[in-house]
């Protein structure tokens, strides 16, 4: 975050410990030390030339505006450059490697982009009537066939606009089943993995759920028996994440649906991973009775910053009764979307958003399914877990793999090899940032010590991969050479360095304020 307390004065990149050669602007190259926009620019100055307006007739009854907006006085190239700039400082899968672990930061193929774009999809509007937009309910009714195919499920609703959201509508769901079964007031505990991804145990507990936690094994899998010794009359279900959050495949995964299914209890699935395993195995075969896909995720569409998603939720027979509207039909009229509950002529929970789900999203998506073709889903999984391994081998022996064995889509690293270095898991990612590459996922899962989780996915190439390691190992070098002051000074060639992350988040600074004069304001 900017430190507001700056005022309208050019910052000096890189703040007050400056190890590099400083600039008069504050400026280096390309790097733009670039204020907020309220900083810049002077009252009255604007970018367009429009008339004076008289105003004959005030309706405000005395409300009307007495002061100036307070809106950044700035011609068009100053406004053109801030934004211009502001852009250029995101790091983004476009610029660089981005191997953030349960992430799955692809490539977007052009093509999604140059199909999205389209007139007759991208000018398209919600509210149009279905008989004015069958191709788009045709496009979301394919979307949904090769989905249920891919996942060998009966049913899927398409509407959840992201994963946490899919994961609510499968709770949802499977809610609704329990009730329906006059259960409602005893099933009410769920079991989540200790690695489960945060949102697993936040849904459930939105749901009304508890929540209980099953330990892992020292192999970073379910505990199988500690599992089944939770199982009992008062559970609804299991949310389990396949493969996990460690990168590795729940091998217990059929007798652990078996289990929950025999003591009356649903399966989730978290999905979010479905980049490991993406046509080589049909959650649909392992007995799962729902799943969400991160359509950003597993099908490319990009997602840095906080969207857009999609989450559809693939559902077994036992809960496809309970999707929620809308959902598309279609007969020898063509298609229609089912709007309302009494409409349908099954049990939907409810409707969990306005509209029919992310269209732009379903868009992206069904264009990276047909443009890959089955061999090339297939191939886009085995190049992700392959990708992976190849990190995992040619780091292994200068930093600490938690699991030893084969990963799947990611592979997980813990902080022992940084132990007596003073450079902590943080220290090492900010190093990485000066390297000039997004540091991986850290911290996460809880289930190891320090984690560093790395996900390559398909779309590297190897001579991207082998910088990476290169640089890797030389960090490590220098880590171990006992250059800690070197780790607790990154980044330093970013525009701002360390932040204070925690008061960032906490208190953060949402409003500009004009700087207090001190000089005006002793008078
Ligand atoms: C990303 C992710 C989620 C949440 O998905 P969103 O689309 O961010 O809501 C859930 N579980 C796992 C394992 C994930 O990686």
């Amino acid at each position: 975050m900017a430190d507001l307390s700056q005022g309208r004065t050019n910052v000096p990149v890189g703040g007050s410990q400056v190890t590099t050669a400083q600039t008069i602007s504050g400026s280096k190259g390309l790097n733009f030390a670039e204020p907020l926009i309220f900083e810049m620019g002077e009252d009255g100055r604007t970018g367009v030339d429009l008339p004076d307006i008289e105003v004959s007739n005030d309706r405000l009854g005395g409300m009307r505006r007495k002061d100036m907006v307070g809106l950044p006085g700035l011609s068009e190239p100053q406004v053109v450059r801030h934004y211009t700039r502001l852009s250029q400082k995101n790091y983004g899968i476009d610029s660089g490697f981005y191997p953030l672990g349960s992430c799955t930061m692809k490539h977007n193929p052009r093509v999604n982009e140059k199909v999205a774009r389209l007139a007759g999809l991208g000018d398209l509007h919600p509210m149009q009537p279905d008989s004015s937009v069958q191709g788009a309910l045709e496009l979301i009714d394919t979307l949904a066939h090769w989905i249920k195919t891919l996942c060998g499920m009966p049913a899927v609703a398409m509407s959840p606009a992201a994963g946490a959201h899919g994961e609510l509508c499968g709770m949802m769901a499977i809610k609704a089943a329990i009730v329906d079964r006059g259960e409602g007031q005893t099933r009410t505990r769920v079991l989540v993995p200790e690695s489960a991804h945060g949102t697993n145990p936040a849904t459930a507990a939105a749901c009304g759920f508890t929540v209980d936690s099953i330990p892992a094994t020292a192999q970073g899998r379910v505990d199988f028996d500690a599992f089944k010794a939770k199982l009992g009359d008062d559970v609804a279900g299991i949310m389990l994440t396949n493969p996990n959050t460690c990168g590795l495949f729940e091998n217990d995964i059929i007798e652990i649906a078996d289990a929950i299914h025999d003591a009356g209890g649903y399966f989730y699935c978290d999905g979010a991973n479905f980049n490991a395993i993406m046509g080589r195995v049909r959650p649909g075969d392992l007995g799962i009775d729902c799943m969400h896909l991160n359509l950003h995720k597993t099908f490319s569409t990009p997602h840095g910053g906080g969207g857009p998603g999609a989450g559809p939720v693939v559902l077994s027979e036992a809960l496809a009764p309970y999707a929620p509207v809308p959902y598309v039909v279609h007969d020898a009229n063509g298609f229609k979307m089912v709007e309302h509950e009494a409409d349908s002529e099954a049990k939907p929970f409810g409707r969990l958003k306005g509209y029919h789900g992310q269209m732009g999203v379903f868009i992206r998506a069904l264009a990276f399914m047909m443009s890959h073709g089955s061999d090339g889903l297939r191939q886009a999984s085995t190049d992700a877990v392959l990708n992976a391994n190849y990190l995992r081998a040619k780091l292994q022996d200068v930093m600490s793999v938690s699991f030893d064995s084969m990963c799947m889509h990611e592979v997980l690293f813990d902080d022992s090899f940084l132990k007596d270095t003073g450079v902590t898991t943080l220290d090492f990612a900010k190093a990485m940032i000066d390297e000039g590459f997004h540091p991986m996922t850290m911290y996460f899962p809880l289930v190891v010590h320090g984690a560093l989780l790395m996900e390559p996915t398909e779309s590297e190439s190897k001579e991207t991969l082998d910088l990476y390691i290169k640089t890797l190992r030389g960090l490590n070098q220098r880590a171990q050479s006992g250059d800690a002051e070197f780790f607790k000074n990154a980044p330093v060639h970013t525009p701002r360095r360390r932040l204070d992350e925690t008061a960032a988040a906490r208190k953060p600074m949402l409003r500009w304020s004009e700087p207090v004069d001190l000089a005006k304001a002793a008078q």
